[in-house]
């Protein structure tokens, strides 16, 4: 019988993909020897990472819908050994480097990444056994931008103050700042009013399947087929008020919070060389009627014409929050010479 047992946390990026700090793991295998004794002539663990595209380019084609990466070996046997009846523990470890995509269970392709362990004995009896490992990425800094679109058919110009980073379960503040909302024609004063402002967060997900040997003709010579686009909202708002409008200084200015609903299951930012994508955008749809006034009479209004709908748009990334406490910058994770990379002396072990 085999198992493992990974020792080390969750394996949580902190940052970027090109943020130097990666993540460790780390785990023990365990074999137990039911026989008084038995030859293996193969022990190892293997890293591998999984690439599934739900869409794959020959519907019915394993080959095309799956493919798997060995990312990291570890080899405990240099030459056939005998194991004695009893538990038997190898330790492994290292550093997983931190541009590797996250896990991700998306509409249409997802990454996994697995240990599997093999043990082939003298008889060529081949014991295995597998243990999912979840990628995770977090960011533990937040910084504000300020994002600015003009639209020149209204003279309006759209200032959002967004946080680069957001999760998927918390709320954030967004605050927006339209300005140029009166203009003058002769004696006519235009004002445009705000009538409905409604926000949601885009999800899209893209996949380009890859197409196997046998089936690399379909897709031209490079093997990679039309590019699969879905996109969904994972969050949405809508507000008739709350506002202040100014026309003397032409300004209206609102604040207001934002979130994604986690029971819509958001998909974290991801972007890997494997085919897979996620990308987020807050989007920004605001609907404004224009009025004329005359300057004699601000009173006297004429009926407003058709209601305009303006959207903006603004990248964020969603991805998992970071704790608090020390910044991981300043508390590099252990590396594996901590852990010994040699399997035990099997002289001991045999007794
Ligand atoms: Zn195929």
């Amino acid at each position: 019988m085999i198992r493992i047992l990974v020792d080390s946390p969750p394996l949580i990026f902190i940052g970027n993909a090109h943020h130097p700090t990666g993540a460790l793991i780390s785990g023990r295998l365990f074999l137990h020897v039911l026989e008084p004794t038995i030859t293996i002539e193969m022990f190892r663990v293997r890293f591998l990472c999984t690439t599934t595209a739900l869409k794959p380019v020959a519907r019915a084609c394993p080959d095309c819908a799956s493919r798997t990466n060995e990312l990291e070996q570890w080899d405990f046997l240099e030459n056939p050994c005998i194991l004695s009846n009893g538990e038997h523990e190898f330790p492994f470890s290292c550093l997983v480097p931190s541009d590797l995509p996250i896990t991700t269970r998306g509409l249409l392709g997802s990454i996994d990444y697995h240990l599997v362990a093999e043990v082939l004995t003298s008889t060529q009896e081949t014991i295995c056994s597998r243990e999912m490992i979840d990628i995770k990425r977090a960011t533990t800094v937040r910084k504000d931008i300020r994002a600015v679109q003009s639209f020149p058919s209204t003279g309006l110009t759209a200032q959002c103050i967004h946080p680069s980073v957001i999760h998927p379960v918390s709320e954030f503040r967004l605050h927006m700042r339209l300005t140029g909302i009166t203009s003058w024609l002769n004696n006519i004063q235009v004002r445009l009013h705000l009538r409905e402002l409604v926000w949601w967060v885009e999800e899209r997900q893209e996949m380009v399947p890859t197409a196997c040997s046998r089936h690399a003709a379909k897709v031209g010579h490079k093997g990679n087929s039309t590019l699969d686009i879905d996109k969904r909202s994972i969050g949405r708002g809508k507000l008739k008020s709350g506002w202040i409008v100014d026309f003397g200084e032409g300004v209206i200015e609102t604040e207001f919070l934002a979130a994604v609903d986690p029971s819509l299951k958001p998909i974290c930012d991801v972007d890997s060389k494997n085919g897979l994508s996620v990308s987020h955008s807050l989007v920004i749809e605001m609907t404004v009627a224009q009025e004329l006034c005359l300057r004699k009479n601000p009173a006297q209004m004429a009926p407003s014409v058709a209601d305009k709908v303006l959207w903006t748009r603004f990248r964020v990334a969603l991805t998992e929050r970071g704790g608090s406490g020390i910044h991981p910058d300043e508390e590099p994770p252990p590396t594996y010479k901590d852990v010994p990379t040699l399997p035990p002396a099997y002289s001991q072990l045999d007794g």
